[in-house]
């Protein structure tokens, strides 16, 4: 089968809101270290890592062998209502590393349903359904984490099963806060929490919901320390706060172990996904005991936190730790972000190159404005692909390049990737 034989199927049989990336969609067949291959045979570096998914790269034994050992068992799963090992030793190593007091961790097999669980916990915790979230989040696909996630395209249900109030987000190119240094940015952001909070709300919400770095919304980042400040609002009151740390967690921003980190902060409760599998399909919820045991009824879930994930789980926790991932991640990043800035930060279309570590994004604006420009950055977007490399793209409009390659990038490619962003950017720039 061709792959446009393929994307004829893909397109009878799956829903038309299914986004496919690129003009001529592309099937990845096999894929090492931080190359990927195609059903055509071409070759690309993986900036994107099947969005920030593929934190340790392809094809990496260590996790082969941890996955391949629990299947020469015979067993995939049973259940999560038995003892399973691997389970219970990589709950112990995330509740170490969580940073969260006295912590129980929940396991899941997506982002969504570990904000689903979060939000279980906190609202069963306050006994209050308000919630607070941040314009232009993503918090995943279900009902009620559409209902926090506030970015109209991808918020398909009017109905909302939370009763949500909006904080101003972090975004330092437009939006209300946008024009204001950091320190007045964190004053001006507290006033507004302090306001919705008054104005909107019976008080006793529930739970504070926040991206360190907003991930789908093109990597926009509050200036450090707002959820610590926000944090010491929430506190008066004994209202929870949430980090998802779906996209900026395990040191994927050089600096920190996890986003909430550079913020002075700890978060009442955590949530994971994404690269903790490097693939394989595991997430979940760290908090402290007090609030995570609270839930009023039994819970569990068949597939969280089943053999077959926590086996290849840990294999990527070792080797993120024993590699030292995070520091390579500062490393590295460095020399893709610095080397952006250098190059393409003043050309007219680039509103703002931004980003910690290897969670890097550039930012398209009409030349001599701030209004985005989504049609220079899908054609960057393309060209980037003629030019063998996969990014991201993100933001409210569509307008936002996103980097997001595995940890284990070297210098070598991260100058690779950079050579094809800067040809890319400087012939649209020019077009
Ligand atoms: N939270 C954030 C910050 C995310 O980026 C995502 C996925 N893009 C999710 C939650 C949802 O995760 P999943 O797709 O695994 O359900």
């Amino acid at each position: 089968m061709t792959t446009d034989d393929l994307l004829a199927r893909h397109r009878a049989v799956l829903p038309a809101w299914m986004p496919l990336y690129y003009q001529e969609p592309i099937e990845i067949v096999s894929g090492a270290g931080c190359r990927v291959t195609d059903a055509r045979g071409r070759t690309y570096l993986d900036f994107f890592g099947g969005v920030l998914t593929t934190m340790i790269g392809y094809d990496i034994p260590e996790i082969r062998e941890a996955v391949e050992r629990q299947l020469r068992t015979g067993v995939v799963h049973t259940s999560t209502l038995y003892l399973i090992r691997q389970q219970v030793e990589l709950a112990e190593k995330i509740a170490r590393l969580s940073g969260i007091p006295d912590p129980r961790v929940f396991f899941t097999n997506s982002g969504t349903e570990a904000n689903e669980a979060a939000l279980l916990v906190a609202t069963n915790h306050r006994r209050s359904h308000q919630i607070l979230a941040v314009r232009n989040s993503y918090h995943g696909r279900s009902y009620a984490a559409m209902g926090i996630t506030g970015h109209r395209s991808w918020s398909a249900s009017a109905l909302n099963p939370l009763q949500v109030s909006w904080l101003h987000s972090g975004d330092r190119l437009r939006g209300l806060l946008s024009r204001l240094d950091p320190e007045q940015h964190v004053e001006a952001a507290v006033d507004d929490l302090r306001e919705v909070l008054a104005t909107q709300t019976s008080g006793d919400v529930a739970a504070l919901i926040a991206e360190p770095i907003q991930g789908v919304g093109g990597f926009v980042h509050a200036p450090d320390g707002l959820l610590g400040a926000w944090k010491k609002v929430l506190d008066e009151t004994g209202i929870l706060l949430i980090s998802d740390e779906v996209q900026t967690g395990w040191g994927r921003t050089g600096e920190h172990f996890w986003g909430y980190q550079a913020h002075d902060v700890v978060p009442d409760l955590l949530t994971f996904a994404k690269g903790i599998g490097n693939g394989f399909a595991l997430a979940g919820v760290v908090g402290r005991a007090e609030v995570l045991n609270e839930v009023h009824a039994t819970s569990f879930s068949t597939y969280g936190g089943n053999p077959v994930s926590t086996a290849a789980g840990n294999a990527v926790i070792d080797y993120l730790l024993d590699h030292d991932l995070q520091a390579n991640a500062a490393r590295v990043g460095a020399i893709l972000g610095d080397g952006l800035r250098t190059a393409v930060a003043d050309r007219g279309i680039v509103g703002e190159v931004r980003g910690k570590g290897l969670m890097l994004a550039v930012e398209f604006v009409q030349p001599g404005s701030r209004e985005p420009n989504t049609a220079a950055t899908v054609a960057v977007f393309e060209e980037c692909r003629r030019g063998g490399l996969l990014v991201g793209k993100g933001g409210l409009y569509g307008n936002v390049l996103r980097m997001g390659p595995p940890l284990t990038l070297t210098e070598d490619e991260a100058r690779e990737g950079l050579a094809v962003l800067v040809d890319a950017i400087t012939k649209v720039d020019g077009a």
